[in-house]
Parts: structure tokens; sequence; C-alpha cells
């Protein structure tokens, strides 16, 4: 069945206390009670409605988070200060000491970094497989393992992640599947296609304007009321929350994201397109040479393309770290990590994004010490771009 995230953005009703067409903005850390009985009441989550303390929910943050549950169809959401916040947070909630996670070894480098350095030191295992081959995600399943975990399009190598298939692999363990769906806000709805839990990074193309860390965590109402729980909520006791300055900025944002995905993936298709039939070695999924095209096809809502990331093989760091200074000289974009935002950025990702993951690892998975990732920007003349990367070669 068709789904719109879209429209499910548009149709939102939320305005300010004054009539504002935005919300008003929270500049309140602490919450007045009319009725002694109803502060002990939401304390013990007896009690929907009233706002306690800003760590715990506040009202900028709760308009967010029900903007992203209707963008991505979930009972409910969870903002957070950073990406990273979201992820950690989440993995937390779900395992303890003694329990295991599946992992695809293809994901951004610092969640790389928390799996296989920072879970360890405090009982949970961690396995790496590759994420395409459903066969070894299975089979790497054991008795204790509580999260099957992956990127929708994985950080660098644009791998497509099978989700309906990996969640079918969950369920029939009784598994969470968690999907990172950063790269690929609206193209995929990672929980209609069967997911548990789906975190972002909104740093990235949510926001869209890289001023400024954000993350949140989309699932089912009983699992954000456990994490906000405040005797034993990971989020609630961690305490990451965003600015609600921050957040107020991030949902006006949200009501043009489908049209700056759109003209990501429309310029991105272009660039790799055109760049492939100059004989380089282009992954992005838009491409019918890419190994998961169809898949992609398959499980994308319609309208918002493949997205804004490519990545370009150049071999070696040297002619990457060449081709990388000449693009920002030329114009093209920004020598930049992250990613989403309305400029172009490059980054090499073996000496930068990916850097935590070791180079024995790197190889193995099949990321080159060369390999460039992009993020394409809203450029309006791309053709005048792809001839401005086209002079540095
Ligand atoms: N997930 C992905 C796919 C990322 O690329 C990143 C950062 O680059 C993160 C998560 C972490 O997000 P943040 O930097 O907002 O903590």
């Amino acid at each position: 069945m068709k789904f719109d995230p879209a429209t499910r953005i548009q149709e939102l009703k939320q305005f300010g206390e004054f009539g504002g067409v935005n919300p008003s903005v929270t500049d309140s850390s602490t919450y007045t009670f009319l009725h002694a009985e109803d502060m002990t009441e939401t304390f013990l989550g007896h009690l929907e409605g009233c706002f306690l303390y800003s760590r715990h929910w506040n009202p900028s943050n709760k308009y967010l988070a029900e903007a992203l549950a209707a963008m991505e169809d979930t009972e409910s959401a969870w903002i957070t200060s950073s990406g990273m916040a979201a992820i950690t947070c989440a993995l937390l909630q779900l395992c303890q000491s003694g329990d295991h996670i599946v992992t695809s070894v293809t994901t951004y480098g610092g969640t790389y970094a928390f799996l296989k350095n920072w879970l360890p030191r405090y009982g949970i295992e961690v396995s790496f497989v590759n994420i395409t081959n459903l066969a070894s995600v299975e089979a790497a399943i054991r008795p204790n393992t509580r999260v099957i975990y992956t990127e929708s399009v994985t950080n660098p190598l644009l791998q497509v992640s099978n989700i309906p298939k990996l969640a079918e692999i969950a369920r029939r363990h009784n598994v969470r599947l968690m999907v990172d769906n950063t790269f690929t806000p609206m193209i995929f709805s990672p929980a209609r296609l069967g997911a548990d839990i789906t975190v972002y990074s909104m740093t990235k193309f949510i926001n869209g304007k890289n001023d400024c860390l954000a993350g949140s965590i989309c699932g089912s109402r009983d699992f954000i009321n456990r994490l906000s729980n405040v005797n034993d909520g990971t989020a609630m006791l961690l305490g990451p929350v965003l600015d609600t300055f921050r957040s107020a900025g991030i949902l006006k944002n949200l009501h043009t994201l489908h049209l700056r995905m759109k003209k990501h993936s429309e310029n991105a298709l272009f660039l790799a397109s055109e760049l492939e039939k100059d004989g380089l070695k282009i992954t992005y999924p838009g491409l019918p040479s890419h190994p998961q095209h169809q898949l992609h096809r398959q499980l994308m809502n319609p309208g918002f393309g493949f997205g804004g990331m490519i990545a370009i093989d150049f071999e070696t760091e040297k002619r990457a770290n060449q081709m990388m200074q000449k693009m920002q000289e030329a114009g093209v974009g920004y020598l930049a990590v992250s990613l989403g935002y309305f400029k172009t950025l490059f980054s090499c990702s073996g000496h930068s994004t990916s850097s935590e993951i070791p180079a024995e690892i790197q190889y193995e998975m099949g990321l080159s010490d060369g390999l460039v990732r992009f993020s394409v920007g809203l450029d309006n003349d791309i053709e005048s771009t792809l001839q401005k990367i086209k002079s540095c070669f």
C-alpha cells in the first residue's frame, strides 16, 4: 500500500498556545502542578498530559516527536541530543550484560566503535555480519541475541538492507530489528517494512542545515515509555535531551524535507549516471549497476528518489585527497564530514568517518582506501557542478 510520509507531516495540526502558526518554544526546565497528587501520578507514569521536568518530556520535544512518529507511522518517538545518543540509548534499553547483538559490519564508524569497543566492556557481545547475506545473519543468531542492527542504506558502502526479510528473521527468533534510517528519511519507512525501532541522526538530512546535532528513536508506545521511565529508562537516566530551541528549528525544517530529499536524489542520480559513463567506479543505489538496485526500488516510498549519497572509489588515499582538495577549490562543495547539507560535502571514509574500523576489517568488507563519500547538495545547476568535478580529473 502506498504510504506518503510527506503528507503525514503536512497533515499535522500543531500550533502555538496563542494561535501562532508554529508551536511556542518551551523556555522552562521545570513545570508547575496545580494539584500535588498530579505530580505524584505523573512521576509514577499514571498520568499523561502534564509535564514534569524537561529531561523527561517537554512540549517542544513532544511536538517534534509527534511529527516523527507520524512520518514513520510508529506509535511514538523520542528526541535526543545526537544520533549517537539515539543509537546508544535504544540499544542499552534493549540489552543487558549477557545479551548479544547481530549487526551489519558496515555501519557509521561511531556506531561500529560503540558496538565493538564499548558494549563488550559491559558484557554485551556483538557479531558483525554482511547484512546483505541473510543466511549469515540468521546463522549468527544465538539464544541470547536481543537485536539485529542495521542501516537502511549503510554508511559508507551504500548497501541496501532487506528490511522485510531481516524482520522475518527477527520475528522467527523473537529478536528486535533496529534500523538506522539516517541516509534515507522519507525514502524508506522502516517500521512499515517490519522494523521494531527506527533511529535517526537528525543532524543530517532531517534538519539539513548542519547547525546542530540531534537524534530520534521511533517505535512502539511501550518502548518509548520504557525509555522515559523515571526508574530505569535509559534515555531518562542518561539524559541526552535536545535543547528546545533546536528542537523547534528542526520541526520547521521537517516541513521541507520532502522537497530537499527529492532534489538531493535528483542531483545525485544525475552525477552518478554521468560520472559512471566517464568510467569512474561509482556506487549509487539508483544505478542499475548497484547490486541492490531492484531491492531499493521494491522497498522505497515512491517519489523521493534513491537518496543523496554517492560513493566514488579513487582507489588510493593519495588520489582521493588530491581530488577532494581540487574539488573544494573548484567550488564543488566542502571537504568535510557529515551529510545531508544543502552544499555538497565529501570525505575519504576509511580515513575519517569509518577510521574507527581497523584497516584489515575495512579491506574485508570492501571499503577501499580511496573511497570518497559524497553527500550531494541542493545545487540548482547540477550540470555546472558536473563540469567542475570533471575539471578536477
Ligand atoms: N548514523 C549514521 C548513519 C551517521 O552517519 C551518523 C554520523 O555521521 C550517526 C548515526 C551519528 O549521528 P550524530 O553525529 O548525530 O551523533
